[in-house]
């Protein structure tokens, strides 16, 4: 459906748990290690989805917290893959307990694969995941390469002084494998005190006039992509502060919790708890088709100090 600027969203960012293995300090408070508000059920994620369907998204991403650490993501996937309308079911992860998991995720219905991964350094790494273990992602990527969960992604924030003497190195994994690596733009989430190592997308490329321009993958994805002579991969630039990309947006997200937040970067939020509480949808459904029609036209985070009320492992990434 259009909301009332006339973009069509089409694609739901399901969190399913606000629990995270990893303490990265941009993305989650303390608290994430055990929430106390409880998570949906299964039936309430498959109602969501045949509702949103219904309203005319097509593109499921799974996200959280670490979705992996829900027990029963692969039936999730699987009834979520099941759903008419629904034609492509994606997840966003750290990858820690992907090794094993991969073959599993594609059957149960699983199209593509995002991995954060904010260093190649295996102490760096655990240093800013807070004990992170590189092996245990690189075994992932690897798992999923070998299933064919492609285009895979790889998504790295970087922040100045941290890991931005390793752009380098991310660069020339998609030089070498069939890897999509895209920056990240740090977003004033979370703990706020790294946003001063923001590293504007265009820094970048001004010191890396030799990747040019490629046509997006699909019509209003997030990032801009690059590619050099000889790349397998691509270079992608996700850049929601320094180029602002809300006209195109075309997402909402619910959260694990059973909130509905159409806009990452606004507070306003409603909650799905009393619709799903009816035994019917149509409440459900009136809930998101008035939440979609009233989308923010555009994120907040140019105002001075503000930063969303909520962290990222709670909205879900
Ligand atoms: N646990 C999963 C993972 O690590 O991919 C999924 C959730 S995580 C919140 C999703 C993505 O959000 C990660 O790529 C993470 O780097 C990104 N993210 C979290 N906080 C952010 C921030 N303040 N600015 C930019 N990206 C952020």
């Amino acid at each position: 459906m259009l909301d009332k600027t006339g973009r069509r969203i089409e694609y739901l960012r399901l969190s399913i748990t606000e629990r995270c293995t990893l303490k990265c300090t941009y993305c989650r408070s303390d608290e994430g290690a055990c929430p106390k508000r409880a998570e949906l059920s299964a039936d309430d994620f498959v109602r969501i989805g045949r509702a949103c369907a219904a309203l005319g998204m097509n593109k499921i991403r799974i996200t959280g917290g670490e979705p992996l650490l829900r027990h029963d993501v692969e039936e999730i996937i699987s009834r979520l893959a099941a759903i008419d309308g629904i034609s492509e079911i994606a997840m966003t992860t750290n990858a820690i307990h992907l090794p094993g998991r991969a073959r599993a995720l594609k059957e149960a219905g699983l199209a593509r694969l995002n991995i954060s991964l904010d260093s190649l350094q295996p102490a760096r790494y655990a240093q800013m995941t807070g004990g992170g273990d590189l092996a245990c992602v690189l075994a992932g990527i690897a798992d999923s390469l070998a299933c064919g969960l492609l285009p895979l992604k790889l998504n790295a924030v970087l922040m100045r002084g941290v890991n931005d003497d390793e752009i380098d190195d991310f660069i020339n994994l998609a030089k070498q494998h069939p890897l999509d690596v895209r920056f990240i733009e740090l977003m004033p989430m979370g703990d706020n005190s790294d946003i001063k190592k923001r590293i504007p997308t265009d820094e970048i490329l001004a010191a890396r006039p030799w990747l040019k321009p490629l046509p997006p993958r699909h019509p209003g994805q997030p990032s801009a992509d690059y590619g050099a002579e000889g790349f397998v991969g691509r270079v992608g630039f996700i850049s929601p502060i320094s180029h602002q990309f809300c006209g195109e947006c075309n997402r909402i997200r619910i959260m694990s919790d059973g909130m509905l937040r159409p806009c990452l970067g606004k507070n306003s939020e409603l909650s799905l708890l009393n619709a799903l509480a009816d035994v019917d949808d149509t409440t459900l459904l009136e809930t998101i088709r008035t939440a979609v029609y009233e989308k923010p036209s555009g994120h907040a985070f140019h105002q001075e100090g503000f930063t969303p009320d909520k962290t990222m492992s709670r909205i879900g990434g």
